[in-house]
């Protein structure tokens, strides 16, 4: 005999197994400002912010096309293409991809801007096989997967990327990842040459293991020589305009809010580049000695 709720039930039961696949899309917590969009804008010269509240996306806009740092989450792209239409440049006109860190937070979008915009994709050694398996070969294994993308050019630290006249720098500032990418450029504001610095990463996820203990290896061999690398490096860098691949680095949101006074000079931050830096580097050196004791 069959009670009468059956009938809903397997009615609603097609409902249910609809709901719960739609569910692992949904459950990701991004902090909101990760996918809130930003009205773009000019920075300095030729580079344009087209990221979103936290995300940092930046455009290089030059005769023969334009180059792209950082395609973001896997919903990025439409946030992002919109930005460069609504600053009058053309979503076909991205001619090369570049990428501050092959984490799913900047590189997800990769493969969908590659695919409608057919951009070359370069990637910093070290980070390539992570780009191409979508993090399937991270060495932290808690973060997010996302779509692989094909690499066209494989950079090394120092190689120069361009594009129309306008030259960007890879600096290898690993670490953070194997190849995490600090792009440096010059931009020309009126007569005046400003150094800008759009640092890749500095910090250490929480499942980074620097010291390797009996039956527990380091994240990987060599993470110390890196950051230690790393440090040396960034501050070796002349820095005028200081940015970042998350607008926390750089205060972007309140620097945005002084915009309407102040102009583009508020990027222009020198000091808040050396501060930034030394308070990453003292967070490091905290956690390496933390972990050098647990010994
Ligand atoms: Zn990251």
């Amino acid at each position: 005999m069959k009670r009468p709720e059956h009938g809903i039930i397997s009615k609603v039961k097609p409902l249910l197994a609809l709901l719960f696949a739609l569910i692992p899309q949904t459950i990701h917590a991004f902090p909101a400002d990760w996918t809130t969009p930003l009205a773009p804008f000019r920075i300095s010269g030729n580079l344009y912010y087209v990221g979103s509240r936290d995300l940092a996306a930046y455009l290089i806009t030059t005769p023969q096309g334009n180059m792209l740092i950082n395609a973001n989450l896997e919903s990025s792209p439409p946030q992002i293409r919109r930005s460069i239409e609504q600053l009058g440049f053309k979503w076909a006109d991205t001619k090369i991809l570049l990428s501050s860190q092959a984490h799913y937070d900047h590189a997800a979008g990769a493969a969908e801007v590659i695919r409608q915009t057919h951009a070359k994709h370069m990637v910093m050694e070290g980070d390539v096989d992570v780009i191409k398996s979508g993090g399937a070969t991270d060495y932290d294994q808690t973060l997010d997967r996302f779509p692989p993308a094909p690499v066209d050019r494989v950079l090394r630290d120092q190689d120069t990327v361009e594009l129309g006249g306008s030259v960007i720098k890879a600096h290898k500032t690993a670490g953070h990842t194997r190849g995490c990418t600090t792009w440096t450029l010059e931009t020309r504001d009126g007569n005046r040459r400003r150094n800008v610095v759009i640092v890749g990463g500095w910090g250490l996820n929480p499942a980074v293991r620097l010291v390797a203990r009996p039956g527990k290896p380091a994240s990987y061999p060599g993470i110390t020589a890196d950051f230690d690398r790393t440090f040396k490096s960034l501050a070796a860098l002349p820095c005028d305009i200081f940015l970042g691949a998350h607008g926390l680095y750089f205060d972007l949101l309140s620097k945005l809010d002084r915009v309407a006074r102040e102009g583009e000079a508020v990027w222009i931050d020198p000091a808040g580049y050396r501060r930034a830096l030394a308070e990453k580097e003292a967070i490091y050196r905290k956690e390496l000695a933390r972990q050098e004791a647990i010994q």
